[in-house]
């Protein structure tokens, strides 16, 4: 480990000069492209590099946030740590309860493709925990000790966010790989048990009973897409086929819980008479040969459109990477609620998808949102 010291002492964080015990670490990754520690630490040790924006972390922010470290390149490329908050300081990093418990850091994100970058900060981020947990006393593998942000939020103990996961994924890896490897650094530490499987929301991430079941109505058996035992499971299988939802064995729909279609966000197309598929698609996505895209997006078998019906438009027609957007929807694509403070604050657009948009960090929440849900300001 290459462990430096910067600690945030601009920061209001630091500032509010609170402790706690720490009972665990979170992890968190940036959800932004910029794998240099600068972008976040300053001002420049010498090995940092100079932030030329000036807007990294140790300043007094418009936005409550501050974590205990960050890994990522020095200006030489290296692979480096810094802590930036005493261990032991409450930090504002999980927007929830966890803030109390967990000590925490980032890692900042590069573009997600480059595996040998993952490999040198996992291992940087592994020999970090493996040192936290032998200062704390912490058993790696005890449940909840070792969490990423989105196990927090799982747990109710942190705000929507899916790091690292949906990082470490793209590599095969997960957290309980992650806490293996801090065990493994530890040597004969910790107690060995397995963690359990995080809960969320009253339905557990794995069943050891019944089945998730992927319909279009509990009463439909026939379009039963298939029964999991495993809830992201399911909820893939219902974000690859839209129409249909999430059942717990009881009947309740769990996801997703509403339809965010919303006519105010301008996403949507009101068939007028004489419109016709062709002419939509070439008013809003500028060719007309683009028709399937509607189609597929809202669920047509034929080319038949009727006045008044409403369109969703594919999100090409309004959306790139980068725009500032408003979100008017209430929940996250996840099915969670969307809290107020996060609506009433604005956030760039970092990716696209079919029927949702990743919302960036850290000028926004690192959360996917109903491509309904949101709109461009
Ligand atoms: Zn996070």
């Amino acid at each position: 480990m290459n462990l430096n010291k910067l600690i945030f002492t601009e920061n209001a964080c630091y500032k509010a000069g609170q402790k706690i015990k720490v009972q665990g670490i979170m992890v968190h990754s940036t959800g932004a492209n910029n794998p240099y520690l600068k972008r976040y630490v300053g001002p420049d040790d010498g090995k940092l590099g100079k932030n030329q924006y000036n807007n990294h972390w140790n300043q007094p922010m418009d936005r409550q946030v501050c974590v205990h470290g960050f890994i990522g390149k020095l200006q030489d490329g290296t692979i480096a740590t810094y802590q930036t908050l005493p261990w032991d300081h409450r930090g504002w990093h999980a927007g929830g309860a966890a803030n109390n418990t967990h000590t925490s850091f980032e890692i900042c994100e590069d573009g997600l493709n480059d595996e040998s970058y993952l490999k040198a900060v996992w291992k940087e981020a592994a020999e970090l925990c493996a040192y936290l947990c032998k200062l704390y006393k912490l058993d790696p593998m005890k449940d909840g000790v070792i969490i990423g942000h989105y196990e927090g939020h799982q747990r109710g103990i942190a705000s929507n966010h899916g790091d690292p996961r949906h990082w470490f994924s793209r590599f095969g890896k997960s957290m309980d790989d992650f806490r293996r490897e801090v065990k493994a650094l530890m040597g004969t530490a910790g107690s060995g048990e397995k963690p359990k499987p995080a809960p969320s929301e009253g339905h557990p991430a794995k069943l050891t009973e019944g089945y998730y079941r992927v319909r279009k109505s509990w009463a439909d058996k026939k379009s039963q897409l298939g029964a999991y035992k495993v809830l992201a499971n399911a909820k893939k299988k219902v974000d690859e086929n839209k129409g249909y939802f999430v059942f717990a064995e009881n009947g309740t729909k769990i996801y997703p819980k509403e339809e965010n279609v919303s006519s105010e966000t301008g996403q949507i197309h009101i068939v007028k008479s004489g419109d016709s598929l062709w002419k939509i698609a070439k008013t809003y996505l500028g060719d007309g040969s683009r028709y399937p895209e509607i189609k597929l997006l809202n669920g047509l078998t034929s080319n038949i459109i009727y006045a008044g019906q409403k369109l969703r438009l594919p999100v090409s027609a309004y959306l790139k990477v980068g725009d500032k957007v408003k979100i008017t929807a209430s929940r996250y694509a996840t099915g969670e609620t969307i809290p107020g403070w996060v609506k009433e604050r604005t956030h760039t657009v970092s990716q696209i998808e079919k029927d949702k948009v990743l919302l960036g960090w850290p000028d926004g929440i690192a959360s996917w949102v109903p491509l309904d849900g949101v709109k461009k300001i």
